[in-house]
């Protein structure tokens, strides 16, 4: 076997014994190839299953965990998602997979415009990044069938809640500290919305408003 297809398969294998089971996902993950999300030094280790640094002070989330955020989500095809922490555009990337459009935004224009040079690259039509600041959601293509959020809120955003239709799931980390953090996955039914605590994880904090360019 070569050593590409012999790193697949460790890769795909790291997924499945985290808990990464969906068929769905799992292919995604398999067709999608990390290492054009890492630029410089880092990208001869995209396929561990570790958080990277990806510039701007922030990180390409560990593969395991976007298979079991995106797992959580439950995406269909027809769906419209949004998420809210493009930083590197991988997990944007895997979501363009199974929904029929993704929106997704980043506070930082560099990494907004960096991703989007990837997703041209590879040709990903279906997913628009903007600019913007996230926990606002993103008005003007709202509501939301699916809503990701990869930056740690103390608690759900109340415009998200407000942009995600009714049936529709928001999978997020939430936490008081940087340190001590859980997966939630919302769910908005015709009264209210059901919370699910998940699993622990550890992400950059959301911070409010545009970044200033560095
Ligand atoms: N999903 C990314 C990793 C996200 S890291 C990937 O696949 O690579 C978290 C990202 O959230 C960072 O890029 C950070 O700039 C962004 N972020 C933090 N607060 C934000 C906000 N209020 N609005 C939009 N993006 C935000």
């Amino acid at each position: 076997m070569s050593d590409a297809a012999e790193r697949k398969m460790q890769f795909l294998y790291a997924l499945r014994s985290k808990g990464v089971t969906d068929k769905h996902v799992l292919t995604a993950m398999e067709k999608i190839d990390r290492a054009p999300f890492i630029r410089g030094l880092f990208s001869e280790r995209a396929y561990e299953d570790m958080p990277l640094p990806i510039g701007c002070g922030q990180t390409i989330s560990q593969p395991s965990v976007v298979g079991l955020m995106t797992q959580a989500l439950e995406v269909s095809p027809r769906d419209k998602v949004l998420e809210v922490g493009t930083g590197s555009g991988y997990q944007a990337a895997i979501l363009s997979q199974l929904a029929r459009r993704v929106y997704t935004v980043d506070r930082h224009r560099r990494l907004v415009r960096e991703a989007r040079e990837v997703f041209e690259a590879l040709d990903l039509t279906n997913i628009t990044a903007f600019t913007a600041d996230g926990s606002h959601g993103l008005p003007d293509q709202a509501p939301f069938d699916r809503i990701l959020v990869t930056a740690a809120a103390e608690d759900p955003p109340g415009p998200l809640l407000a942009q995600l239709k009714i049936g529709g799931i928001m999978v997020l980390p939430v936490g008081q500290s940087d340190t001590v953090q859980s997966m939630i996955r919302v769910r908005r039914h015709e009264t209210g919305f059901d919370y699910d605590e998940m699993r622990p994880v550890r992400f950059v904090p959301l911070v409010e408003g545009i970044a200033r360019e560095t």
